[in-house]
């Protein structure tokens, strides 16, 4: 029999929220998965309830679980850079993850937490969060940065490289599309500012970040 930890978020989210606010209390205790236990807080989402964009990574890091705010490490500064140079407006921007506890495994040493993906399980646990935030924000376009936010929301056979370089229809969510209705916002696939980081060409993955992102000006814009 599942244990309460293995319920997802679902019971954890209020019936009928009137603010981001009310969701982001509510979610600080949640324990709708077992990612809880080993990380410092829950990091919900972050930006105006009017943005007009909301932007999905994948779980907080290591920085943004001490901190309790989503993409104020490295990544999250370069994402604030991106975001810049293709025109869009911080105040349009809401970001969040799919996942809001940070996964990780611990050195033998204890002193360094290195990243681990989470499991579609994981995902499919706090889907309801996100889509409790939408519900709040009423978004015209979502991006989804990474592989991981893009099959929470489309499904595992889904990939950026596939998808990426055109604004997508909302489509049909993989995972409990009851809580995700077509509101007619469309979708952009792109890569998590982390790959960026990570590559040997740096500038060259930088750019193609900031070309996807400018799609999305475009579309608010017009
Ligand atoms: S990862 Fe999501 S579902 Fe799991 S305990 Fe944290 S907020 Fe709840």
């Amino acid at each position: 029999m599942a244990t309460k930890t293995e319920q997802g978020a679902q019971e954890y989210v209020p019936a009928e929220p009137h603010s981001l606010d009310e969701l982001r209390r509510a979610a600080a205790g949640c324990r709708g998965c077992h990612l809880y236990r080993d990380a410092t807080q829950t990091v919900f989402g972050a930006g105006p309830e009017h943005a007009r964009v909301v932007l999905i990574g994948e779980q907080p890091g290591d920085i943004e679980d001490r901190r309790g705010a989503p993409f104020v490490g490295p990544a999250g500064k370069l994402l604030d850079r991106a975001i810049a140079d293709a025109g869009l407006a911080r105040a349009d921007a809401y970001v969040t993850n799919v996942v809001k506890h940070f996964k990780f495994k611990a050195t033998a040493t204890g002193k360094r937490r290195i990243h681990q993906n989470p499991n579609r399980t994981e995902i499919v646990a706090c889907l309801p969060w996100l889509a409790a935030e939408l519900s709040m924000l009423h978004p015209q376009v979502l991006v989804a940065l990474g592989g991981t936010a893009l099959k929470g929301l489309l499904g595992p056979s889904a990939t950026v490289a596939a998808s990426r370089g055109v604004l997508l229809p909302w489509p049909q969510a993989a995972y409990q599309p009851e809580l995700f209705p077509d509101e007619g916002a469309r979708l952009l696939a792109t890569i998590h500012p982390s790959a960026v980081l990570r590559a040997v060409d740096r500038d060259a993955l930088y750019d193609g970040l900031v070309a996807d992102l400018r799609l999305v000006t475009s579309a608010l814009a017009g």
